[in-house]
């Protein structure tokens, strides 16, 4: 499994920082954003370090399918699975990316405007 020593959510999914942990299977992290931008707002994480998006391939399907499989099921259990949700991945600069370890935003609970911000 690689992991980087430095990256803050490699320690959240190691347990060495706490988080408010909603799932923990599989290849899988997922843990409630400490800053909620929705009233439902879950950052799943594959617990091997990967930088971004763009730093998949293909052979990420699997790990990918993971992720979308469980934050379906995560929108399920936290009553939005019919009001509906938005999923984001942020990469680089412009889209406004802090945390350098792939994350997928789980956003929901409120009507969402688009274009985004
Ligand atoms: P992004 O802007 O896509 O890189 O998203 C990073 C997200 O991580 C932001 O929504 C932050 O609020 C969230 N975040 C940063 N530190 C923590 C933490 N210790 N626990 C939970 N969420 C965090
Ligand atoms: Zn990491």
């Amino acid at each position: 499994m690689t992991r980087d020593p430095d990256c803050l959510f490699c320690k959240i999914a190691g347990g060495e920082i706490p988080s408010d942990v909603v799932l923990d299977r599989g290849g899988v992290f997922a843990f409630r954003d400490i800053n909620p931008q929705a009233p439902t707002h879950v950052l799943l994480i594959p617990k091997e370090h990967v930088r971004d998006v763009s730093a998949l391939g293909d052979s990420s399907g699997p790990i990918l399918a993971e992720l979308v499989n469980a934050a379906n099921e995560l929108a399920r259990s936290e009553g939005i699975g019919s009001s509906g949700y938005r999923l984001v991945f942020n990469v680089g600069p412009d889209a406004g990316q802090t945390v350098f370890h792939l994350h997928l935003h789980l956003l929901g609970g409120r009507p969402m405007s688009w274009p985004p911000g």
